[in-house]
Parts: structure tokens; C-alpha cells; sequence
């Protein structure tokens, strides 16, 4: 009776657990609902986790002896990682989100690998379906885990120089098909073999170890512009796994959840690629070695720096004023002082807007976070589709702490590495105001053409010491 009403409450409760993820996820699809919709899915995530507790009741009696050491394991398990999360999470710089995307992204493609090894390692009897889906959800979970690692290093300034050379796709390309042969003669030899496994292990050991060096040297030569789409390949990919380690063990939960997270990672992935203007394949192995780094045509002209003050005044005269913002003012933390600009110029009837591209920042989305944090409306941030033709119609533009993303060399320049990215089209505006701190690139390590243009003049200096400035400026019209 305890056993089937603690099955019939775990059942009832994964199934809400389910809705919650659902609904969560569709709250997450615009800035306006996605913190609500991260704490309906993350109740949702917690209720699944605690009511699998109840399978305490249900162990065979062999089982039994075990269920003190499993549970307080788990227990310890759960609190670690609880408490681990919960200080890295409050204590990353909004910078260094994208290196912690990565890494619990890794670690959720290692969970469902582990998973995997335990069922593999475990000597029991498998199906052919069961077995293939071990299998795969063991190669991608595998493939995700060491991938991520090292865009993790990347991101995080590790791991700096792409390794590029000649024959790499080749080797990649083999080790795939030793894999894959391995995988595919432990279904042969393991398919109903149960108990009977000991002579097998080492391949399961050659299996994990070929797909984790694959992830590695799959990861390794991609670099610059391209990580965001790598990082979100393997979200993809840890879904899928953790999705088919739910079937393998029977836990709709982790089905559910893990196909939501493959679903989305992939659905990410491609509006990714589509934003950098690159197909995934691309992505993945066009830049693997044999061919040298482009670095776009050499620019000519004169960087034309001015003033902060001198900047601030002429929007403050503006009529339409467009703001873009990148990767530098996350790193200067200068959104407050920026809204705080904002609702200066805006005071003085300056028509004024945001412009933010997807890719801006280091992450999706990281521009709409950072201004929602500095509490500027929603209706004042325009995605690029929305405002690009409306830039030969602005007066000025304030572009702050952004270079790749307004680099019009992707537009014309076939020999630069972003060409064919989509950008915002700032050097159509009347006029162009650059703050950022020196003559530093952009993530893609290239020469920006804007800079060079007529219409632009650079403010040197940090994003939010440069706001401070132009602040005090316009205050000092008055
Ligand atoms: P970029 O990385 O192209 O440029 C940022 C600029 O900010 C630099 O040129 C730097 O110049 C300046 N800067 C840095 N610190 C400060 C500061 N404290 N104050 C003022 N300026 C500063 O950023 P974008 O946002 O334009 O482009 C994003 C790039 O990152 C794209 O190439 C994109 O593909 C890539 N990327 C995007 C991801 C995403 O998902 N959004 C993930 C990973 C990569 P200086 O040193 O002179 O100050």
C-alpha cells in the first residue's frame, strides 16, 4: 500500500513537475516574464528532485542494506552541489556568466554520462533499444561534458590561442568512427549478455575515452565569434543525454526535462547561427586547421578621439538618439549610469532607444539582463530586425563598450572573419560616439571599419567613467 501510494504521489508529482518546466520555459521567452519563469521552472526542478526520495519505499528487499549509505550519499551529493551552485552562482560577475553556462552545462552532459557508465559498468541485462540509448546518451553526454570544459577554459581567458592544424578534421573524423565501431560492437556483445561482462569493460573505457578526447578536439580550434554557438550546441546535446538517460532508467522527469533542454538548446542553436550568419556545420568544421586566420583588409584613415562632455552635450541637442550597447559595459558594470544618462536626455524631450544585437555581450541575452537590471523599460530595447532601417534617421549614436557587433566590415569585407554576421548598421546615423577604453578589439580580434568613418569620434576611457562625464556635462547646461 506505502509502495503504491509513494509511486502514485511520485507520478502525480512529475507530472506537475513537468508542467512547471513547461510553463517556465515559456515565460523565459520574453525579458518581461523570464525571471518568473526561471523560479516556476527551478520549483518545478526542486519538487522533482525531493519526491524522488519516496523511492526509499519501493528498494527490493536485497536492496534494503544498502538504502542508509545510497541515501545519505545522495543527501551529501545534493547538499555539495546545492551549496556549491548557489555561491558560484551568487558570486559570478555578470561577465563571467557565459564560462558558468558552460561549465554546469558540462557537468549535465558528465551526470547523464555517469548515469550511463553506471548502467554499462553495472553488468545488467539491456534490450536493443535500452542498450542503444545508453550508448548514445553515453557518447553525447560524454562529447558535452569535455566540450564544455574547454570552452569553459576559453571563455575564461585559459585557454587563449585556437588550435589550428593541418589533417585535425581528419584525425576528428576517425576517432568519430573508432567510436562509433566501439559502440557498436558493444551492442553486438552486449545485447542480453547480463553478468557475464567482465571482458568487455575495457572497451567501455575505450568507448568513454575516444568520446571524451573527441569533445576536446572537436572544441579546440574553434574559436572567436563562433563559441556562443558551440556553447549552445552543447546544450543541446546535455539534453539529449540526460533525455535518454530518463528512458534508460524510467524516470519521466529527466525524459521530460532533458528533452526540453535538447529542444530548446536546439532551437537556440540554429536562431545562433543564424543571427552570426553561419551554418552549424560551419561552425564546426570549417575552421578546423588547414586554412590560415583572416584577419580582414587593412584600414585606412584616423581615429578622431573627443571629449565626454563634448559628446554628452550633443545628444543632449539630439532628436533621436540610438544607444548600442556591448560587452565593454558589462564589463565596466556601467548600465545604472547609463539609465541614469538616459532619463537626463529623455528629460530634455531627446527621443532615445536601445539597440541590442543578439549576439551582443558574451552571451544570449546578456544586454537585455544587464539594462533589465539597471530597470530600463522594455519598450525602449529594440532587437536588431526592429530598428536597423532606422538608423540613417538617427541623429546620434552612443555606442558603448560594442566593436564586433557594429563592425560594417561583415557587410563588405569578404575577407574579414565575421563577414556575413548580421550588425546593426550604426555608421548609417548622422553621427557616431565609440566609448571604450583604448584601441582594444573586439572578441573577434579585428580592426573595427566605424572607427575610421567620418561621422565617428572616439570617447576614450571606462564605459561607466565616461557616463559619469557625460552626466556632469549635461546636468551642467542647465
Ligand atoms: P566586443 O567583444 O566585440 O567588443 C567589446 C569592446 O568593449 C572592446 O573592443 C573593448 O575595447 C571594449 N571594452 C572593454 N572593457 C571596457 C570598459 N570597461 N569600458 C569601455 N569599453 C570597454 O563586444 P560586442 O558586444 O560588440 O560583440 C560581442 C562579440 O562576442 C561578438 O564577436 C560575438 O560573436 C562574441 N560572443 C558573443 C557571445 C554571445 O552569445 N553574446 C558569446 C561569446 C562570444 P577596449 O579594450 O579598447 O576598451
Amino acid at each position: 500500500m506505502l509502495i503504491m501510494t509513494s509511486q502514485w504521489l511520485i507520478g502525480m508529482v512529475y507530472l506537475g513537475a513537468a508542467f512547471l518546466l513547461i510553463f517556465g520555459l515559456w515565460r523565459m521567452s520574453s525579458p518581461v516574464t523570464a525571471a518568473g519563469g526561471i523560479h516556476v521552472a527551478g520549483w518545478g526542478m526542486l519538487a522533482a528532485v525531493l519526491v524522488s526520495f519516496l523511492y526509499v519505499f519501493s528498494v527490493s528487499e536485497a536492496a534494503r542494506p544498502q538504502l542508509p549509505v545510497n541515501v545519505s550519499l545522495a543527501l551529501v551529493a545534493l547538499l555539495l552541489g546545492g551549496g556549491m551552485a548557489w555561491w558560484s552562482g551568487r558570486k559570478a560577475a555578470m561577465t563571467a556568466m557565459p564560462q558558468m553556462v558552460a561549465i554546469y552545462n558540462g557537468m549535465g552532459g558528465g551526470a547523464a554520462a555517469a548515469i550511463a557508465a553506471m548502467e554499462l559498468f553495472g553488468s545488467r541485462v539491456f534490450d536493443l533499444s535500452t542498450l542503444a540509448g545508453t550508448l548514445f546518451g553515453a557518447l553525447i553526454g560524454a562529447i558535452s561534458l569535455s566540450g564544455s570544459l574547454i570552452a569553459w577554459a576559453k571563455l575564461d581567458g585559459r585557454l587563449n590561442k585556437p588550435l589550428r592544424m593541418k589533417g585535425l578534421q581528419l584525425i576528428n573524423a576517425l576517432l568519430m568512427l573508432v567510436t562509433l565501431s566501439v559502440g557498436a560492437w558493444l551492442m553486438v556483445v552486449m545485447q542480453d549478455a547480463g553478468g557475464s561482462l567482465s571482458h568487455v569493460l575495457w572497451l567501455i573505457g575505450v568507448f568513454f575515452g575516444c568520446a571524451l578526447l573527441f569533445g576536446v578536439l572537436m572544441t579546440l580550434p574553434i574559436g572567436g565569434a563562433d563559441m556562443p554557438v558551440v556553447i549552445s550546441i552543447y546544450n543541446a546535446f546535455t539534453g539529449l543525454a540526460v533525455g535518454l538517460e530518463g528512458f534508460v532508467l524510467q524516470v519521466p522527469a529527466l525524459m521530460i526535462a532533458g528533452m526540453l533542454v535538447g529542444a530548446a538548446g536546439v532551437l537556440l542553436t540554429l536562431l545562433m547561427a543564424k543571427a552570426m550568419n553561419r551554418t552549424v556545420v560551419h561552425v564546426l568544421f570549417a575552421r578546423f586547421g588547414d586554412q590560415p586566420t583572416r584577419k580582414g583588409a587593412v584600414i585606412e584613415g584616423e581615429l578622431k578621439p573627443t571629449a565626454a562632455s563634448d559628446a554628452g552635450v550633443a545628444m543632449r541637442y539630439a532628436n533621436k538618439v540610438i544607444i548600442v550597447p556591448g560587452y565593454g559595459l558589462a564589463v565596466a558594470q556601467g548600465q545604472q549610469k547609463l539609465y541614469e544618462f538616459v532619463k537626463l536626455l529623455q528629460a530634455h524631450g531627446v527621443l532615445v532607444r536601445f539597440a541590442v544585437h543578439p549576439v551582443a555581450g558574451r552571451m544570449p541575452g546578456q544586454m537585455d539582463v544587464l539594462l533589465a537590471e539597471a530597470g530600463v523599460p522594455y519598450d525602449l530595447i529594440f532587437q536588431l530586425e526592429d530598428i536597423n532601417t532606422d538608423f540613417p534617421d538617427t541623429d546620434v549614436v552612443l555606442v558603448i563598450g560594442a566593436n564586433d557587433v557594429v563592425n560594417p566590415a561583415a557587410r563588405s569585407d569578404k575577407s574579414s572573419p565575421i563577414y556575413g554576421m548580421p550588425i546593426l548598421d550604426v555608421d548609417k546615423a548622422h553621427h557616431v560616439y565609440v566609448v571604450k577604453r583604448g584601441e582594444g578589439k573586439g572578441y573577434a580580434g579585428i580592426q573595427n571599419q566605424l572607427f575610421y568613418g567620418e561621422n565617428c569620434n572616439m570617447v576614450y576611457g571606462d564605459a561607466q567613467a565616461v557616463l559619469v562625464k557625460m552626466i556632469e556635462a549635461v546636468r551642467g547646461l542647465a
